[in-house]
């Protein structure tokens, strides 16, 4: 039985241990990380599971709209990705889109808005999908070119998005667009896209080392009412940053998550494995590499759910979450490989826990902000603080 002591730590409030609790006994039931080949009716399947199981309650905020609460709580979402992640990492990637898909709509959404998606997003009847990066505009999205002019009171949308999670399944997406207001990020609005918007086309699949759904949108004369704007004209890019801020901490938690099952599966190896008259965990070098392992799943664990209490203390949390994400990733990819390491040419062989372990992690340390992205918002947030 895994070590579940820090969930004494005084980030957690009794609420945080009861749901963790409740979600591992959950996911003992309903998920393994072992799963069919067709992702996109997995992530159909799952997406509906988490929301009749009131996972995703916790993923859109206002109880009049299906919310747990009219704030996402981040630690409720960290332990929620972190136990998915350490059981499966198809069902985390389901939970982690349904928020970050309809963050947009839960942080800028009129009533209207709110009332129409947020509760298909929380019973998982309606899949969501955040549409921000483009071909040439991924690290630096304030260069995007995908246009939305006006047109009477619509909106027209031409251009594309690239790498869009959920994309071919969503029901609806929301899209970042160049308006025109300023130059740059100030000239950027949001809009909700249904699927069956007539001018979005799903122009390509994209297959990833851990398979899930993924495509290229393309958009050609793709008219979009007003009610669907998100915000005002031009505050596009201010929503996608706030939608990253709730999220980015919870990309630390997912990794976490994974580090933490991948020190169970070497911990359990190395205990078992038979060799030279004893066993694996008999020896010095791997009772060095345990240590290090456990030691920077504990240290990603104090960064993640720093960053999440500050947070759900109304705090600023720019560099603390850039922190939590930048190592919890970077030292899941390490513990990981640590993992692998340990179980041999099992450990490679496909179909085993550590193999798809090293699979899933290697993303996290590239999307919402690769790790380069991560050391630069760090360092200005010190320079700014010094200056
Ligand atoms: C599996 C997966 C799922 C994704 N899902 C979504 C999604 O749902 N929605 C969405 O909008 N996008 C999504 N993305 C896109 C993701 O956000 C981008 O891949 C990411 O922002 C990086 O952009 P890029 O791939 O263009 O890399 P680039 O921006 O080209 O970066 C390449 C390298 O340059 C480094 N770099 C960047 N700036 C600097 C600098 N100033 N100095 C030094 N090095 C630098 C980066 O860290 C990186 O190592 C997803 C990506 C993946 C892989």
């Amino acid at each position: 039985m895994a070590d579940r002591s820090y969930l004494d730590w005084p980030f957690f409030e009794p609420r945080h241990r009861e749901l963790a609790g409740a979600l591992e006994a959950w996911a003992g039931q309903h998920l393994s990380q072992s799963h069919g080949q067709d992702v996109d009716a997995e992530c159909r399947a799952l997406v509906r599971r988490l929301g009749q199981s009131g996972w995703l309650r916790h993923a859109v905020a206002g109880t009049a709209h299906g919310g747990v609460a009219d704030v996402i709580d981040t630690r409720s979402i960290c332990l929620i990705r972190e136990t998915l992640a350490r059981n499966q990492g198809l069902a985390d990637f389901a939970f982690a889109m349904q928020g970050l898909g309809s963050a947009a709509i839960s942080l800028a959404g009129t009533d209207a808005q709110r009332a129409r998606y947020l509760p298909r997003v929380a019973s998982g009847e309606a899949i969501a999908a955040f549409a921000l990066s483009e071909p040439e505009a991924g690290s630096d999205v304030a260069s995007m070119a995908c246009s939305a002019r006006a047109d009477g009171a619509d909106h027209v949308l031409e251009g594309e998005k690239t790498w869009i999670s959920n994309g071919g399944i969503a029901d609806f997406y929301v899209v970042f667009a160049r308006s025109g207001e300023a130059p740059g990020a100030r000239g950027i609005s949001a809009f909700i896209v249904d699927a069956d918007t007539p001018g979005l086309e799903i122009a390509e699949r994209i297959g990833v080392i851990a398979p899930h759904p993924l495509a290229r949108l393309k958009f050609t004369g793709c008219r979009i009412p007003i009610s669907q704007r998100l915000g005002e004209a031009g505050e596009g890019f201010k929503i996608a940053m706030r939608t990253l801020d709730v999220f980015r901490t919870s990309v630390a938690a997912a990794a976490l998550g994974f580090a933490r099952r991948a020190l169970d599966e070497g911990l359990a190896r190395a205990k078992d494995r038979k060799m030279f008259g004893g066993v694996l965990a008999d020896f010095q070098l791997t009772q060095a590499k345990l240590a290090q392992m456990a030691t920077a799943v504990d240290s990603s664990a104090l960064l993640t759910y720093r960053a999440a209490w500050q947070r759900d203390q109304g705090q600023p949390v720019t560099r603390e979450a850039a922190m939590a994400k930048m190592v919890a990733t970077e030292s899941a990819q390490q513990v990981i490989d640590a993992a692998v390491q340990l179980w041999g040419g099992l450990g490679v062989t496909q179909g085993q826990v550590v193999e798809s372990l090293y699979r899933e992690i290697r993303a996290l340390r590239i999307y919402e902000g690769a790790t380069e992205v991560q050391q630069l918002i760090i360092a200005r947030e010190l320079l700014k603080a010094g200056a």
